[in-house]
């Protein structure tokens, strides 16, 4: 492993399980994932809907306790931080949510949102420094000052989403979970808030993880990307060895979902067989199996281990090197 600090992770994870008991039986959210996030990097988590990343992403900050498992944070266990570490912790540690509007109170006014955990976490020690330091947040994320008083429903969703991140940006944290930040967006709002997103890593030396449900947003911002599939990661890399060479069934079906840029460039997408399994009591085996092309009577008997198949990449799939 490299020795400069900025290749050193800042968040390990590892054998992280989180179930939930519903009336079906249990429902297996987040089964024994382990990764590492670089500090002033961003790590994309990306899959389908249910697939276990925004239930990753809650974990982290101890929005959900978890099952099992192992989060250590800069040197501090986050799963057996005592009340006083956690206070501690969730100043550097904040998180951004996919729907602005329902993460703030439509009641309070824009920088009432935003100083509330200045106030909360006693950041300030007057309504002077207060009004700056808001002031200085809603400059940050591109905020104008006549929106000061403005309340949320006034406002378009790319300024609510820079509502919620001046907010995140509050207590000056380090680390910041963002959960599908764009997918309620317009395509040019998108853009807008992701370039934001990237000069405030540059700028603020922030670590991100980046969750998605669409591989193309996460291509520009993120450095490593994991793959989720029903609870599991079956593929982890660098972001530019990924989108190069996909080696995972999954990853190649969603990597040819991305439209071409170029006039003319075609690229055949990959369709996928069936229904997503039901992530309740999954059967052993390959979950992906049902919708794989490459599926063969072993793929059923034993759940795929996520192993190094080439240097740096990680893939769990029984026929992994038939790809690489
Ligand atoms: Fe497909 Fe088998 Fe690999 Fe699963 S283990 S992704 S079913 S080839």
């Amino acid at each position: 492993m490299s020795n400069n600090p900025s290749e050193l992770p800042i968040l390990q994870v590892r054998n992280l399980k989180k179930y939930f008991h519903v009336s079906k039986g249990t429902l297996h959210a987040v089964d024994d994932i382990s990764f590492d996030i670089r500090q002033g990097k961003t790590l994309g988590m990306v899959g389908e809907s249910g697939c276990g990343k925004s239930t990753t992403g809650r974990l982290l900050v101890r929005l959900h306790e978890s099952d099992s498992g192992s989060i250590r944070y800069d040197g501090i266990e986050v799963t057996r931080a005592s009340s006083k570490e956690m206070k501690v912790l969730r100043t550097k540690m904040q998180m951004i949510f996919q729907d602005p509007y329902s993460s703030i109170n439509p009641r309070h006014t824009v920088a009432s949102i935003i100083g509330e955990p200045l106030k909360i976490y006693k950041k300030v020690r007057n309504m002077q420094e207060y009004e700056e330091k808001v002031h200085q947040l809603m400059e940050t994320v591109g905020l104008a000052d006549r929106l000061y008083d403005a309340y949320p429903h006034e406002l378009d969703g790319g300024r609510r989403q820079r509502i919620g991140i001046a907010r995140a940006l509050a207590l000056e944290p380090q680390f910041i979970v963002c959960d599908e930040p764009v997918s309620a967006l317009d395509v040019s709002i998108q853009a807008q808030i992701l370039n934001l997103l990237m000069d405030l890593q540059d700028k603020l030396k922030l670590t991100y993880l980046f969750i998605t449900h669409d591989l193309s947003v996460v291509k520009h911002i993120s450095d490593d990307i994991v793959i989720m599939y029903l609870g599991q990661i079956v593929e982890q890399a660098n972001t530019e060895e990924l989108f190069r060479h996909p080696i995972h069934p999954y990853s190649q079906a969603l990597s040819s979902a991305i439209p071409v840029p170029r006039l003319n460039a075609r690229k055949e997408r990959i369709i996928l067989k069936s229904e997503v399994v039901s992530p309740i009591d999954p059967k052993p085996g390959c979950r992906f199996a049902p919708r794989c092309n490459y599926a063969k009577p072993e793929c059923g008997e034993a759940d795929p281990v996520l192993r190094e198949v080439m240097p740096g990449r990680l893939v769990a799939c029984h026929r992994a090197e038939m790809f690489v």
